[in-house]
């Protein structure tokens, strides 16, 4: 799996901490031509015979990295464009981009090629030159379909322009298309809420994200909360936004594949699911992380520092997984999906002795139905969901 971050917006939405900045041309055609140096400079990153599985190999658990650079070019199931927003790139520079990947990958014949976009970037040119370069699924970052609560986020684009890119989107062949929702803002009803799920599920869209709102430190959004100027939403009401959620995709007949994410049948996103299954990916660009089955990285979100790299590398930071790091990222990542944690994959990676510590864990949980069990499958209930984060922590192993 791929993923490339790019770190340009053309402004800043009051909540958000990811990386990204505000560029012009020139620094953009910097950074692209960088980026096309990275990703040939790292093209032996994704271990090669594990490149696309979900459970590291047998070597891996004996601590030992499967092989890399042996010259043949990495099989890719999916490449996932995010930022940032990848639609502030001009469609020149997505072209070049695109012919880096193909000069130094190979893509299989069904990969997921995702990019996300601003709604209101999405013209019909944009997306007849997206599907010239192979992307199939367009990620539109929608959070609301209220125009004051739009406007209070400091988002582009309105309701009306993102009901209009969906419809420029399908127009021009891509039709697998996901919106990202966001409750629990200040200033958002319950009814409010309810009204952007209606809305949501009401288009022809095949996958819905919806994420709880998040305080991030040092943001805008956190500085307007401490001077009074915004409220935040009460645990109450978030709890409530989230059972609409559950109540309003249910019915319409999406599946809930993972705590925040629901898609149409046969919709699921497989990029997003490859991380919550332990498969390696490699992460380009400024920010971006990277997961080799025994080390996570992360590139340094530095701009200038990742443009001015020279060698064969970009600045970054690696961490060496230990056991219980590994442990404790299987079980977490496996209870957010439907499909669960199962106690015998546990036991087949790490031995019968953590299969009894997290079974063992797991017992209050299912007494109090905050857990099921289906053979050795754990996951959570409905209840459950409400409290995944405690349920979570609960089985996971500390030192
Ligand atoms: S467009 Fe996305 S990445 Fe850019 S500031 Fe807004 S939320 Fe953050």
């Amino acid at each position: 799996m791929l993923y490339l971050h790019i770190p340009f917006c053309q402004s800043r939405c009051i909540y958000c901490d990811f990386y990204s900045t505000t560029g012009t041309a020139a620094l953009r055609a910097e950074f692209v031509r960088q980026l096309c140096r990275e990703l040939e400079w790292r093209k032996d990153y994704l271990p090669q015979a594990a490149a696309e599985v979900s459970a590291p190999s047998q070597d891996d658990r004996k601590g030992v990295r499967p092989k890399s650079g042996t010259g043949r070019t990495a099989h890719l199931s999916s490449v996932y464009w995010g930022g940032g927003t990848p639609s502030q790139l001009h469609e020149s520079e997505i072209e070049t981009l695109f012919e880096a990947i193909h000069s130094h990958y190979t893509l299989l014949p069904e990969a997921e090629v995702t990019f996300e976009a601003n709604p209101d970037d999405i013209t019909p040119q944009l997306v007849s030159r997206l599907r010239g370069c192979g992307v199939n699924r367009v990620s539109l970052g929608v959070q609301s379909f209220s125009d004051t609560l739009l406007q209070m986020l400091r988002r582009r684009h309105s309701a009306a322009r993102a009901i209009q890119a969906v419809e420029t989107l399908q127009a021009g062949g891509i039709d697998n298309i996901s919106i990202d929702l966001i409750y629990g803002l200040p200033g958002q009803t319950l009814e409010g809420f309810r009204s952007d799920c209606r809305q949501a599920l009401s288009l022809p869209v095949t996958h819905l994200s919806s994420y709880a709102l998040s305080v991030e430190p040092h943001t805008p959004l956190s500085r307007m909360i401490d001077r009074g100027q915004l409220q935040p939403a009460d645990e109450e009401l978030f709890l409530a936004q989230y059972e609409v959620l559950l109540d309003a995709t249910a019915a319409a007949g999406y599946e809930h594949y993972e705590i925040s994410n629901f898609c149409r049948p046969g919709f699921r996103a497989r990029h997003n699911s490859g991380y919550w299954k332990g498969v390696p990916y490699l992460g380009v660009g400024p920010g971006a992380h990277s997961f080799d089955l025994v080390s996570r990285r992360a590139n340094s979100p530095d701009l200038p520092a990742y443009i001015q790299a020279s060698g064969s590398d970009v600045p970054h930071e690696t961490e060496r997984l230990t056991r219980q790091d590994r442990i404790n990222e299987l079980v977490f990542t496996s209870l957010r999906t439907s499909d669960g944690l199962d106690l015998a994959r546990v036991e087949q990676q790490f031995g019968p002795a953590v299969r009894q510590t997290v079974a063992r864990c797991a017992l209050p949980h299912l007494r109090a139905q905050r857990l099921e069990q289906c053979g050795t499958v754990l996951r959570l209930t409905r209840s459950g969901l409400f409290v995944s984060d405690s349920v979570m922590s609960d089985l996971m192993l500390s030192s």
